[in-house]
């Protein structure tokens, strides 16, 4: 099963290099081309004593349950590579809900506490996406994700009197946060946050915040499929995003062109697992407790913030294709749903940057 989900998330959402529209899948030659790039690029700046500004400094980490790459161009980007990927473990710390010691953890175990600023600050925006959304934006979701196992991968369907009975202690208006003294506290005992669905976004944008203070104008990052991207690439042009939309990992849904942007993509095919024939995967329904069965495969959610496109992409996901595809517009992210039955509906402000590759999908006008 952790096989799986790892080679899932490898390939679920891609950057594709040059003019060529072939996925790359082949790290090893891809990691051997990129070092002959740099060493040659080093070699040109000591001779001629110019700064390269293609010059590649790039890093693969494993954190946040997901495997990592940190890419920065430029004289800089040795030094904001090295600082993106402290940042990525230092944040990986603070809000793991599996790492006993972090803040989000000592939260759940004492019912409460006083958050730093990272936590206090992502809270403080969750709860905000949880009145928006309704409540399908739900960071309490954290018993229900357990009794799941999916916090453990020690996976079971629990019972609907269990769910209902969770559901109890999964209610945002029962999570209290004082936001000029950032305490957190809970009303029920039991209750526990999680901030799985908002992580990976906001550590993707406080990267593009260290490129920037280290005066690097061209990087990306890839965490486990989720890509935020800083300027063009070094030649000007746009990066080019793969999306995956199909459970075949063979082949992706299209290829979309940004620059300054985060792509970020929720799925059900992400993290699941089988069951009698029937796969329960890690989005919940906070009005069910069960997988959201919105009729929706993947939602990519397309916006300066990553943080904002990755609460989005799982609110979304939860809220289905009509009210999802509602709140993204007054949200004002551009945004690509897929639906389990191979219908893919773009936002117009992207449309002429996305290219979609599977005959069989339909792009609904
Ligand atoms: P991924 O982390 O796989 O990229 P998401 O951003 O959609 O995908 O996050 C899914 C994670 O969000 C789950 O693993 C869980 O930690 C959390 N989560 C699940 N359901 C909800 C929900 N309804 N609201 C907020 N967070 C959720
Ligand atoms: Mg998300």
């Amino acid at each position: 099963m952790k096989k799986k989900i790892l080679v899932l998330f490898l390939l679920s959402t891609m950057i594709l290099g040059g003019c060529s529209t072939q996925k790359i899948t082949d790290s090893s030659s891809q990691k051997e081309e990129a070092q002959e790039a740099k060493n040659q690029d080093i070699s040109e700046e000591s001779t001629d004593g110019e700064v390269d500004e293609s010059q590649e400094a790039s890093k693969d980490v494993f954190a946040m349950d997901t495997y990592m790459t940190v890419t920065a161009y430029g004289s800089h980007g040795e030094e904001a590579v090295e600082k993106a990927v402290t940042e990525i473990e230092r944040l990986d710390g603070l809000l793991s809900t599996g790492e006993e010691s972090s803040e989000i953890a000592q939260v759940n175990a004492n019912g409460g506490g006083t958050l730093g600023k990272d936590a206090s600050y992502l809270v403080e925006r969750a709860l905000e996406f949880g009145k928006s959304t309704g409540g399908a934006f739900d960071i309490a979701i954290y018993p229900i994700m357990k009794e799941w196992g999916f916090t453990t991968g020690d996976f079971k369907v629990p019972s609907k009197e269990t769910l209902d009975g969770l559901l109890e202690k999964t209610k945002l208006s029962d999570v209290v946060f004082d936001k000029e003294t950032s305490t957190i506290s809970f009303k029920t005992d039991g209750m526990a946050i999680d901030l799985g669905g908002i992580a990976k976004g906001y550590t993707s944008t406080r990267i593009m915040d260290i490129y920037r203070e280290c005066g690097v104008k061209s990087g990306l990052v890839n965490l486990g499929g989720n890509v935020q991207a800083l300027g063009t690439k070094t030649d000007g042009s746009k990066w080019r995003v793969a999306i995956q939309g199909v459970e075949d990992d063979d082949s992706y849904l299209g290829v979309l062109s940004i620059s300054d942007k985060a792509v970020i993509t929720s799925g059900g095919y992400e993290r699941y697992f089988e069951q009698d024939g029937v796969t329960y995967h890690h989005i919940i329904d906070p009005t069910t407790g069960y997988p959201a069965d919105s009729g929706l495969m993947s939602v990519s959610i397309i916006s300066k913030d990553g943080f904002l496109s990755d609460a989005l992409s799982t609110a979304c996901f939860v809220m289905g294709l009509e009210n999802g595809m509602k709140y993204a517009r007054e949200q004002n992210v551009e945004a690509i749903f897929v639906t389990t039955d191979q219908k893919v509906y773009v936002t117009k402000g992207i449309r002429k940057n996305f290219r979609i590759q599977v005959d069989a999908y339909e792009l609904e006008k």
